[in-house]
């Protein structure tokens, strides 16, 4: 019988990466990973908690300029770009070394370089130009932004990582997409004070959420003073006078100190030797895998973004999990992609949970729409123009919530709630029976009474 070195080498040290090497490793398997940049992937580095840190800095305008209809005088106020960035950075590297430190504690043997695989059960190292084996072999390497190199000019062009590393603060900035990471940085930098216009080729931003969602985010984004410039693209970026010019199909010229392109992701697939090895990729590139994350050859494995099921952290981790769980647990567990709950940290919020009405009349369900629009109590006082929106999407024949789609601050994490709800299928009735927390903004998920309309599949709006 042949022996290998590892029982499991994971290549990359991200969400999903590390999980699924550390819990490897719980269950007794001899495990080592490899990660050519610092440890914690996207999410720590240049995604979800650097984004978070960097929304809570941009919440603090509008909270400033609510505080006087509460009675405060806030006095001068001053952002200062560099210390935000200094201090994320800190932070960022104190999450990662503790991302380091779980893997050493776990006794997962570490290769601070980049692997590559010679043929499936060799693993190459770069730097060191080590080669060792291992019975199974993971690909957790995640994803990049897109940066459409079609496009004249893109050279010129940030993404979402140089997002986080700009020296000085654009003051007029250009995002082009229309998709979560581009909404949350336009309200990022609104929010701390850039002038911002956003450019999306389609009619309506965030393509796949629930349509009420999508008008009352591009509304308020209008209200707040977010340029939208739907239904065209970037043609051309060009250094002129010291600035950039974006110029749209439309034919519009807007000058500003930075154009974002956030325009989708690709998975990090190239160089690592997939190809050679017969490890089959879809047409987007994309891994594929079957239901327990097991590649087209039968000892290499792949989850998280490199395999474009949903790209979430939290996602990443659950099938990191399920897949420790498979081959050292004993116990073989596919994960479960269905009822996600997700949010966009715009301004306010989206928390989302469940079928849209589209998707659910799309899957034939005959559904009853439940929903509500009104003027948080906080902005009674404050003064602002902001309304948050709550809808339920029921099945009209099981009463089951098959959705709940919410527009509001801390949209998110009641987002998180309702979801153990729906998964373990609360029905509207449920919903009825719960009685309120008062006062909130959740309650009005438990109060809502008035159907606003049935709708079967087929049948116009
Ligand atoms: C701006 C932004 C905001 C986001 N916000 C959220 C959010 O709010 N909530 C949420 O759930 N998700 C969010 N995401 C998505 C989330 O970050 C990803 O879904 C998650 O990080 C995927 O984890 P992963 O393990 O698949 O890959 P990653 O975390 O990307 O990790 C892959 C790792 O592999 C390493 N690697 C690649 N190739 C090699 C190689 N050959 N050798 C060694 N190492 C290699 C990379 O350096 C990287 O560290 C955001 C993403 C972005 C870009």
């Amino acid at each position: 019988m042949t022996t290998y070195q590892y029982d499991l080498f994971v290549i990359g040290a991200g969400s999903g990466g590390v999980r699924a090497a550390r819990v490897s490793a719980q269950y007794g398997a001899r495990v080592a990973i490899a990660e050519e940049d610092n440890f914690g992937g996207t999410c720590v580095l240049r995604g979800c908690i650097p984004k978070k840190l960097f929304v809570y800095a941009s919440a603090f305008a509008e909270e400033f300029e609510d505080a006087r209809g509460f009675g405060w005088t806030v006095g001068d106020t001053h952002f200062d770009w560099p210390t935000l960035v200094a201090n994320k950075d800190t932070d960022i590297a104190r999450i990662s070394r503790v991302y380091r430190r779980l893997l050493a504690e776990n006794n997962v043997t570490i290769f601070e370089e980049r692997a590559v695989l010679k043929d499936a059960h060799t693993i190459y190292l770069k730097k060191s130009g080590q080669e060792v084996t291992a019975e199974t072999i993971l690909i957790a390497t995640g994803g990049y932004p897109s940066r459409e190199s079609e496009l004249p000019g893109y050279e010129l062009c940030i993404t979402s990582n140089e997002a986080f590393h700009l020296k000085k603060f654009p003051d007029r900035i250009v995002i082009a997409g229309g998709g979560y990471i581009a909404l949350e940085f336009a309200h990022i930098f609104h929010g701390l004070g850039a002038d911002v216009t956003l450019i999306y080729r389609g009619p309506k931003v965030l393509r796949g959420f629930d349509d009420d969602l999508r008008d009352a985010l591009q509304h308020s984004m209008e209200k707040k003073g977010i340029r939208l410039a739907l239904d065209t693209v970037l043609t051309r970026v060009e250094r002129s006078d010291g600035c950039l010019r974006a110029t749209t199909f439309a034919g519009e010229h807007i000058d500003v100190d930075q154009v974002m392109l956030a325009i989708g992701r690709r998975p990090n697939i190239s160089g690592i030797g997939l190809e050679t090895l017969g490890v089959k990729t879809r047409k987007s590139g994309h891994i594929e895998v079957d239901r327990y994350s097991r590649t087209s050859v039968s000892n290499i494995y792949a989850i998280g973004d490199v395999t474009g099921r949903l790209d979430l952290t939290p996602v990443a981790i659950h099938e990191a999990m399920c897949l420790a769980k498979t081959l050292y647990g004993d116990e073989p567990t596919a994960p479960d992609h269905e009822l996600v709950a997700t949010a966009v940290f715009t301004r306010p919020e989206i928390g989302t949970v469940g079928l849209s009405e589209e998707k659910a009349l799309k899957r034939g369900h005959t559904i009853d729409i439940y929903k509500t629009s009104f003027k948080p109590l906080k902005h009674t006082l404050s003064g602002r123009d902001e309304r948050s929106l709550m809808k339920l999407v029921v099945d009209a024949e099981t009463d089951r919530v098959l959705g709940c789609h919410i527009f509001s601050a801390e949209a998110g994490e009641m987002a998180q709630l309702v979801a153990i709800a729906l998964k373990m299928g609360a029905t509207k009735a449920q919903f009825d029976a719960t009685v309120a927390v008062h006062p909130t903004m959740a309650e009005e998920l438990v109060t809502i009474r008035t159907k606003s309309a049935t709708r079967s599949p087929g049948e116009p709006k």
